[in-house]
């Protein structure tokens, strides 16, 4: 069987990804038995900052590696909290983000209460081979709104104040599985695993 390291210290995010992996007969192993520090993250994108990952950890442990970066995006304030969409939470608080974004709205004279403002979430999956120096990434998006005052208990992060077009219901009121059919992760990853099937990864 293949396996594929997943640059994650989130056991939550590794037991998730194993069992997409393993639909196609490929094993996930995490890096937690391996003592490394963090990359720092300081690419300007999704994208580079999935691929430093990818290849800090593939390049260490030698292994085909995949990492994951997302987050929201909001064109309205210039992209953020875009790629800082962690850093935004501090102690994984996200009240603090959301007072945050308000506050950056304010600023530009947008009231989310009463006005519709556009947001997206994208995820960046990128696979890198130390072997062969190859990197393909693969990015997912879902489009929406936000939702002011936050809504609903399930899911995480910024779940609260989205709203996926088409829909009235914020991501932390919908189920899990309702969310996994539309997500941007789920997007990203569909890609990814038509890639690996095709080229009989
Ligand atoms: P990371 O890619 O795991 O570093 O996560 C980036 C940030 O984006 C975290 O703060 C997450 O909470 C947030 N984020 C990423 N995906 C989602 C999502 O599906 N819902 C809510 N927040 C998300």
């Amino acid at each position: 069987m293949k396996k594929v390291l997943v640059a994650t210290g989130n056991k939550g995010k590794l037991s998730e990804i194993s069992k997409l992996l393993q639909n196609i007969d490929i094993e996930a192993f995490g890096i937690n038995d391996h003592k490394l520090c963090e990359p720092e993250e300081d690419g300007l994108t999704f994208e580079e900052n999935a691929i430093i990952k990818a290849k800090y950890y593939g390049d260490h442990v030698g292994e085909i590696a995949l990492a994951d970066d997302s987050g929201l995006v909001i064109p309205a304030i210039g992209g953020n909290p875009g790629i800082h969409s962690a850093r935004w939470a501090p102690d994984k608080d996200f009240n603090i983000a959301f007072e945050a974004i308000k506050q950056q709205l304010k600023e530009k004279n947008i009231d989310p209460g009463k006005e519709v403002v556009s947001a997206y979430f994208i995820c960046n999956l990128s696979l890198y081979n130390p072997k062969t120096n190859e990197v393909n990434s693969f990015e997912g998006r879902v489009d929406g709104v936000l939702q002011f005052p936050p809504r609903g208990s399930n899911g995480f992060g910024y779940d609260p104040i989205f709203i996926k077009n088409a829909s009235d219901l914020t991501f932390a009121e919908i189920s899990a599985e309702e969310k996994e059919a539309v997500s941007h992760r789920s997007d990203a990853f569909r890609k990814l695993l038509k890639f690996l099937t095709k080229n009989n990864f």
